[in-house]
């Protein structure tokens, strides 16, 4: 048997579920730009010398090998 609530309960509860879920989708969002970012950040771009071909490899590396061509490079500086 279902019991009556009061409407200022009612509404009380609805308030603090849309605030809970606002902080929720904050905290998700945020998080998700941060790895993002820091993928994008951490990534290095090298541009084959032999083939010209551009990659992108991840995390910070001075060097890594061209997937055409097998050609080591270094990597580009902005
Ligand atoms: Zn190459």
């Amino acid at each position: 048997m279902l019991q009556p609530i009061d409407l200022d309960v009612f509404l009380a509860c609805l308030v603090a579920a849309v605030i809970g879920a606002l902080f929720f989708l904050q905290f998700w969002y945020d998080r998700r730009d941060a790895l993002l970012s820091d993928h994008r950040r951490l990534s290095s771009v090298f541009s084959c010398t032999r083939c010209s071909f551009t990659y992108v490899r991840p995390r910070r590396r001075a060097e890594a090998s061209c997937p055409q061509c097998g050609w080591n490079n270094a990597r580009l500086k902005f």
